[in-house]
């Protein structure tokens, strides 16, 4: 029902997503719950203190944070047998994703518990809203923070055939861009997505051989949250996959049409039809 409040329940862990920077990016159900839970437990108390001043809510908060999660869970969890309400918010966003959260959830699916999510903003669906990209994604949130694991994580990322989203912080966006041109190559599409909500919000697409210069271009580029998103690799590019699939296509070409070569290499390859026929139509281009 939209014109009545809804209340938090008793006995129910209520996941409550807040804004990732405008503090007004908070849902009606949201406030509704955090209003009315007998708990409020919260990743940052004092950051949270702000948001719920902001919004007029008075409440002491329970600290449950990446160092003390399974401790505070399980007192949470008491809470709930016992049949108060409690709501959880993570400093920013939706708890679980990057944040602490998931401890909490399985403790009390665990003891039987409801667990209710209370849905709003996250930065990897508010950049995905505005990637204008009809591709499948994974998302891989922080990568390592020393770069030979990064770049390990980036070899064992590379041949997906899906485009790649991560979060990075402002002192590591530069070498990880860096990382992942040296990995992923030059051609596939970068979109930095930075202080999204926020006064200086930017959203900036260029070629991933584009993008060092970009960051280095001004200072402001560096600052701030970044969510990256990286395109997919071109079609059937990766490895030997892409090799055989150019061998088998190139012979077909020579006698057939590009459908029927690309129809002819699915059956023979058993890779997807859509994708070799456009491997078809550059190599075509690329006589
Ligand atoms: N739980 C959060 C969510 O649902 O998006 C993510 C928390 S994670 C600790 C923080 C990271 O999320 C930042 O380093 C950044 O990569 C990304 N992020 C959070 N807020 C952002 C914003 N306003 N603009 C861009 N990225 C943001």
């Amino acid at each position: 029902m939209f014109d009545t409040p809804q209340p938090a329940r008793p006995g129910t862990l209520h996941i409550v997503a807040t804004p990732i920077g405008n503090l007004r990016d908070i849902s009606l159900r949201a406030l509704d719950v955090l209003r009315t839970a007998d708990l409020i437990a919260a990743e940052d108390t004092r950051a949270s203190q702000t948001l719920l001043a902001a919004h007029g809510i008075r409440a002491r908060l329970f600290a449950l944070h990446e160092h003390n999660e399974a401790a505070a869970a399980t007192r949470l969890v008491e809470a709930l047998q016992a049949g108060k309400s409690v709501a959880y918010i993570s400093d920013a966003g939706t708890p679980g994703i990057s944040d602490p959260g998931a401890r909490l959830v399985a403790a009390a699916r665990a003891a039987g518990l409801p667990v209710s999510p209370i849905p709003g903003a996250s930065a990897v669906t508010t950049t995905l809203s505005v990637a204008g990209m009809d591709a499948p994604w994974l998302f891989v949130g922080f990568l390592p923070a020393r770069s030979a694991a990064r770049h390990q994580a980036l070899r064992d990322l590379a041949a997906l055939p899906c485009a790649l989203v991560f979060y990075e912080a402002p002192h590591r966006v530069e070498a990880c861009v860096g990382d992942l041109l040296e990995v992923l190559g030059g051609e596939r599409e970068l979109l930095i997505a930075r202080e999204l909500t926020k006064r200086f919000e930017q959203i900036h697409a260029c070629p991933l051989a584009a993008a060092p210069a970009w960051l280095a271009a001004d200072e402001h580029h560096r600052r701030g949250e970044f969510v990256l998103v990286v395109s997919p690799p071109a079609p059937a590019a990766g490895g030997e996959d892409d090799v055989e699939a150019r061998r088998i296509l190139r012979i077909l070409l020579e006698e057939l049409p590009v459908r029927q070569a690309a129809h002819l290499a699915a059956r023979l390859s058993g890779a997807r039809k859509n994708a070799l026929y456009d491997l078809a139509l550059s190599m075509k281009k690329e006589e």
